[in-house]
């Protein structure tokens, strides 16, 4: 996926971006150049602010690279998982303590209150998406509204919240700039996180010893995960790493899916016995640890393998590591993060956009099958402008 940049401006000149992204895993593993956009990570500052949707690589990645001055919004628990996170790379010696004291002076925004940038008012909107805590961007100037998505869905944990907070926030809208990155793929029946958690609990109940990899920061997919592994009457194991994440969500959250505290073990090798005898589901990550716990039940394990599959593709450059990691014998189970055709048709004829421009999508005429009637949809090549 290529990273996400959007600039805005407003008649007057006060410039904001959404997201600054880096690019990622690469189809043929070849390093694409870094995104450069003047003014913002080139040459002299010029922008006002960036809002970040969300923590992925993809709309993140390059936060170190954004010009002295300039600040960088994002949602306070977004800020303080990307921390924990970026610690652990510090650990490992990915990240230096010079990006950490980056990601410290990120400034935060709460929901629903509006943050003001000279003559631009930007309102943020809890969605659903595989990252917790994301938002999209009602940005109010000159008189004109315009909805930045982000990434959504509307099939998770709180996807049923997605559109009534739309109606609620935004109503109709200038300029609708909306992800489309499901649309590339066939359309068929999205399943649900729910569908997931009660397909995970047959396993866990039919299997003692239960190994998932998913990524550390899909927190509802975990707590999916967790619920099942709850109701299987197994234990729920983690790294310590990952305890920390959950412990933080547990702390700063209200919902009974998010109870993680007292249910959580993390590993050490003085919990095995208990292991073996009551029955386990252990989040793993790709690493010489994980395997070798992986390797005291001697093959003698379920392993479900829950994130997106593309990774396991040769052409990726993850594949090397996953493949002398995942059994051959894995079970699938996901569900994408992004909102398919139809979600993204309602979310069209909600706010009903004069213009619609699709970014994140490898496939962004396919807006143009939903037959619209009173929006035009325009396909911007990268880098080009447009007049709203
Ligand atoms: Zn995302
Ligand atoms: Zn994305």
């Amino acid at each position: 996926m290529d990273g996400c940049v959007t600039e805005i401006q407003s008649a007057s000149g006060t410039k904001i971006a959404i997201d600054i992204g880096e690019n990622l895993a690469n189809k043929d593993k070849k390093v694409l150049p870094e995104l450069k956009v003047e003014g913002l990570n080139d040459g002299k500052a010029s922008f006002d602010a960036v809002f970040i949707t969300h923590y992925h690589g993809d709309h993140i990645g390059l936060y170190n690279k954004v010009l002295q001055g300039i600040p960088i919004y994002i949602g306070e628990i977004s800020k303080n998982i990307y921390q924990i996170l970026q610690k652990k790379l510090l650990m490992a010696k990915i990240v230096s303590e010079k990006d950490i004291e980056i990601i410290n002076k990120f400034k935060t925004f709460e929901i629903p209150n509006k943050i003001k940038i000279n003559d631009i008012l930007i309102t943020p909107i809890e969605v659903d998406h595989s990252a917790f805590d994301a938002h999209m961007f009602l940005i109010e100037c000159d008189g004109k509204k315009l909805l930045h998505t982000g990434d959504f869905r509307t099939h998770g944990q709180r996807g049923k919240a997605v559109i009534p907070s739309i109606e609620k926030y935004v109503g109709n809208v200038d300029c609708l700039i909306s992800e489309g990155t499901t649309l590339s793929r066939k359309k068929e029946d999205i399943i649900t996180e729910f569908d997931i958690q009660k397909k995970a609990e047959e396993y866990f109940k039919n299997n003692m010893y239960n190994f998932v990899l998913c990524s550390s920061t899909n927190i509802d997919r975990i707590a999916a995960i967790h619920k099942a592994a709850l109701s299987a009457h197994r234990l729920f194991v983690c790294d310590k790493y990952q305890k920390d994440i959950l412990m933080y969500i547990d702390k700063i959250s209200r919902s009974n899916l998010y109870k993680f505290k007292n249910r959580v073990l993390s590993y050490d090798d003085n919990i095995l016995d208990l292991m073996k005898e009551k029955g386990f589901v252990m989040l793993v990550r790709p690493n010489s640890i994980s395997k070798k716990v992986m390797n005291k039940f001697d093959k003698n394990f379920n392993f479900i393998y829950s994130q997106w599959k593309g990774y396991l593709d040769k052409d990726f450059k993850e594949y090397e590591y996953l493949q002398k990691f995942v059994p051959e014998n894995y079970v699938y189970l996901h569900t994408s993060g992004h909102a398919d055709f139809y979600s993204l048709k309602k979310l069209c004829e909600v706010v009903k956009p004069k213009i619609i421009i699709p970014i994140h999508t490898e496939k962004p005429e396919a807006f143009k099958e939903m037959e619209l009637k009173d929006s035009k949809i325009e396909l911007l090549e990268d880098k080009q402008e447009i007049i709203i």
